[in-house]
């Protein structure tokens, strides 16, 4: 490895869990992968051609940054959705790159109007309801404005989407407020169709709400933690798992992070290790030095807590996370060398380190692990 880590990326576990959401999820419901925050973590550029290799033709974004990354990445057209932020001064190449995205305001409406008259290039939005969570979205009076301005400007405009977002849905606690929230959907869904506008996709659910309530489904899901292998949360896993037979997981993580030992050094009794005082060597400490910290993605909330796998053992890390170090205790590994691996997310022998590790210390969610591996990390397919 030239690099001081590197990021893997499994192609067989892409094909399983395409296959798998695919199978689940049925012919008539379109995947849209959603590949925001650099495809959680996984990398934009390396992720979008191996979905699309592998069937996938629906992606969904933040902003307007990434659809542009996406656009660039794919090797056939596909559609791309832009869930969230577009500047102005962008609106009019995001309609003449045909690209999709939500309405989420009057203004937004407004804006994309204008652009599209000047181009004389319908605009693909996706009006968004607000349901309740009181995000982002178009109320009921806005929605019949945005309707108004819609059918006084019909050549202008291509009803892709009528969308909303639910208010956690991988969390049994909200229950209540999601059917709510889906019956408030399907009234003002009610409106549009009463003045005959008829949108392409219905769509709002992500992938907790795909598996935890199925009539949510519609005809679009907005599939992101779960075509990287993870479940959104435990009880989503759980659930899943409770009318099945086989208790194993049908999803495959994608993603390993490897690096290797920098250095090795001994330490005496009673000495501090790394800055400050907050790990002591109570006995005589071997540490390993690895070219990894906070800069590219581990945290600091893991100082004196994480875990790596070196020598096919669980190690330590011990003192505080720098920006570019950590240390971790190889007392116990023998024969332990400069260069071997270091596994920080991953398999190494029959031991493995698991995203959901990360957060069981420290407090992390696991999209937020993923969405903090640093984009300068060489990612290398597998
Ligand atoms: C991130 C996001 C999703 C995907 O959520 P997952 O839990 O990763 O499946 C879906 N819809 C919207 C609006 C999002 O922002």
């Amino acid at each position: 490895m030239n690099s001081s880590s590197e990021i893997t990326l499994k192609e067989n576990a892409i094909i399983n869990n395409i296959r798998f959401l695919k199978k689940k999820l049925g012919p008539k419901v379109k995947i849209s992968t959603v590949v925001k925050a650099n495809a959680y973590g996984h990398g934009i550029e390396q992720i979008v051609p191996l979905f699309e290799k592998h069937g996938i033709d629906h992606f969904s974004v933040f902003d307007y940054g990434e659809a542009v990354r996406v656009y660039n990445s794919l090797v056939s057209p596909a559609s791309i959705m832009i869930m969230g932020w577009i500047c102005d001064d962008n609106m009019e190449e995001t309609i003449s790159k045909g690209l999709e995205f939500f309405v989420f305001n009057l203004d937004r409406l407004n804006v994309a109007l204008k652009a599209s008259k000047k181009l004389n290039i319908k605009a693909k939005i996706h009006l968004e309801a607000e349901t309740g969570m009181n995000r982002s979205g178009l109320d009921v009076r806005e929605l019949r404005e945005a309707i108004a301005l819609i059918v006084e400007n019909e050549e202008f405009f291509e009803i892709a989407g009528f969308c909303t977002h639910l208010a956690g849905s991988e969390s049994i606690s909200n229950h209540s407020r999601i059917q709510k929230q889906l019956s408030k959907y399907q009234k003002m869904l009610a409106i549009l169709t009463d003045n005959n506008i008829k949108p392409t996709y219905r769509h709002v659910a992500n992938s907790a709400a795909a598996f935890t309530y199925p009539k949510s489904r519609m005809d679009l899901v907005r599939i992101g933690i779960m075509q990287y292998g993870f479940w959104s949360s435990a009880e989503t896993f759980i659930s899943y798992l409770s009318n099945k037979r086989s208790k194993i997981n049908p999803l495959q993580r994608i993603l390993g992070w490897q690096s290797q030992i920098m250095a090795v050094k001994a330490v005496k009794v009673g000495e501090f290790v790394g800055y400050g005082n907050s790990y002591l060597a109570q006995t005589e400490t071997l540490t390993a030095l690895i070219p990894i910290g906070y800069s590219g993605g581990y945290s600091r909330s893991l100082s004196n807590k994480g875990r790596v796998l070196i020598g096919g053992m669980r190690c330590s890390v011990i003192g505080v996370v720098n920006m570019n170090m950590i240390m971790a205790d190889v007392t116990n590994v023998p024969n332990v060398e400069v260069g071997d691996e270091v596994v920080i997310i991953g398999k190494q022998g029959d031991l493995e380190i698991k995203v959901s590790a990360f957060s069981d210390i420290s407090d992390q969610l696991n999209y937020e692990v993923l969405a903090h591996l640093s984009e300068r990390i060489n990612r290398r397919m597998i």
